[in-house]
């Protein structure tokens, strides 16, 4: 058996570190900014800082890596739906098997032809499928054939150019399948680290924590090089969780050779069927501390934000460490072809907090100062894994993602915007194009702006 968490250690270094002084912290925070990550122990320093003024340079520190490392720039992507047929019972999910009351739906190749025709519709260029578990009603043949009919839509405005995976673990063989299907980042989530929490919460084959746990170790054997971690906040202690994904990201990185392309922090939502009560609130201040500290302790790795949160948490989430963020969703199978239609959709599998849609998220980070990027370069490019981690800590990376991002930025406003959108979004393109570093690349970049405009598609570095 492997072990990746060693929750006796975390106990220890969390409690032998209370109280910490302020000298330690700053120490901590200088180390920080040096963007190499932070040991456990320097982790451990800053989730348990609980003075105001102390939290307020957490604040700062993780806000100028943010800026440093990823620009202006905001990913976004949408979550689509397939199929919420489910064998576990996971008590926080409204999908859970004991739901008897859910009328379960799978979609068939038409029904996510058309979902993937809203979200191109709507300007999205990436997408995040999500599943159930269910080996009868879900075989891994059919979450195949599913990536390969929305790979194959093409709408009046181009395809979804990138699908990122969170379906339950599986075996080596079915992530090798995914990964010749050109997916992009494999996502799991360990939901909570804490063995006794997570058995107490599961049911079914999700139940088994090893299962679990190993699963991205699998789906790297599997060559899936991008991998996606993260807790579901609220189910157990956050400082112990946070402590965990550190502890997991850098086993990753010492095991596998390369860590967590991204890591997840979906907080708690209520949910139709689901009695459970969250015995771990995490508050606002708290979501917001230990985005921060995620952002200094890995600083290289994107961090996932999702509609579950309320857009004036998420604008302060985006400055501080969010580099990608879901917008406009709806999490229930056939949810997006419905709302086209005027239907309000059943059978959510929680509520969401941000409904606004794409164009006002859009609007609201351009008057934030954040460019919306729908870039999907990387991976197209080759550079996943290990060859983006080396680009990334190099700083190169940097490079491309700026360029790629102002002219995703640019098609969307051509395709999708209204003229008063376009204006704004132009002025931003236009002020943020003169920033680019390297000369040629900037000079390129305006060319392609150029083309863009004039009708072509597709330009990336
Ligand atoms: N069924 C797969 C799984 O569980 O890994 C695929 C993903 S499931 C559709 C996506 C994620 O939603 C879960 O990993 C869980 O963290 C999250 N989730 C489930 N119920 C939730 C709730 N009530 N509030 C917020 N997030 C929830
Ligand atoms: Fe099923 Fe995933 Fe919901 Fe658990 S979280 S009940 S595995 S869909």
């Amino acid at each position: 058996m492997i072990e990746i968490i060693n929750e006796k250690r975390i106990i220890e270094i969390l409690s032998k570190s209370r109280d910490p002084t302020n000298s330690f912290i700053n120490a901590v925070l200088e180390k920080g900014l040096q963007k190499k990550g932070l040991t456990l122990d320097e982790v451990a320093i800053l989730v348990n800082t609980v003075e105001e003024e102390q939290i307020e340079k957490i604040f700062k520190t993780a806000a100028k890596i943010k800026y440093e490392i990823y620009g202006e720039r905001l990913v976004l992507f949408a979550p689509l739906y397939i199929s919420d047929y489910c064998v576990n019972d996971c008590k926080y999910c409204n999908f859970h098997v004991s739901n008897k009351g859910l009328l379960r739906k799978k979609l068939s190749m038409d029904d996510i032809a058309n979902e993937t025709k809203c979200l191109i519709d709507m300007g999205h260029k990436r997408v995040l499928v999500e599943f159930g578990e269910d080996p009868y009603n879900i075989p891994i043949d059919y979450v195949c054939d599913a990536i390969k009919t929305i790979y194959s839509v093409k709408s009046k405005n181009g395809n979804i150019r990138r699908i990122n995976v969170n379906i339950a673990a599986t075996t080596t063989e079915n992530y090798r399948r995914l990964k010749r299907l050109g997916i992009g980042t494999y996502q799991l989530f360990q939901e909570t680290y804490h063995r006794a929490t997570y058995e107490g919460l599961h049911g079914g084959p999700k139940a088994d924590y090893e299962r679990q746990i190993t699963a991205h170790v699998r789906a790297f054997e599997g060559g899936i090089d991008d991998l996606g971690i993260g807790v579901l906040f609220g189910l157990y202690d956050w400082r112990f969780e946070v402590m965990a994904l550190i502890a997991h990201a850098q086993w990753m990185d010492k095991n596998l050779g390369v860590g967590p392309h991204t890591i997840s922090v979906p907080r708690f939502c209520s949910a139709p069927s689901v009695e459970f009560k969250p015995e771990f609130v995490v508050s606002d201040k708290d979501f917001l501390k230990l985005i921060a500290i995620l952002r200094i302790a890995v600083p290289y790795t994107g961090m996932i934000l999702s509609t579950r949160e309320r857009p004036d948490l998420r604008t302060k989430a985006f400055k501080l460490g969010i580099s990608q963020a879901s917008a406009a969703s709806i999490t229930a199978p056939g949810g997006y072809s419905s709302h086209h239609l005027g239907v309000p959709s059943d059978g959510s599998q929680f509520e969401i907090h941000d409904n606004r849609p794409l164009n006002e998220v859009v609007e609201a980070l351009i008057a934030e100062g954040l460019v919306p990027s729908f870039c999907t370069a990387c991976y197209r490019k080759g550079r996943t894994g290990e060859a983006f981690m080396e680009l990334a800590k190099e700083g190169d990376i940097h490079k491309f993602c700026k360029p790629n991002a102002l002219m995703t930025f640019a098609e969307y406003l051509e395709d999708y915007a209204d003229s008063e959108l376009k204006k704004k979004g132009y002025e931003m393109i236009n002020h943020c194009v003169e920033q680019i570093c390297c000369e040629a690349i900037k000079e390129e970049t305006k060319k392609r702006l150029i083309e863009i405009c004039r009708g072509k598609r597709d330009l990336y570095f």
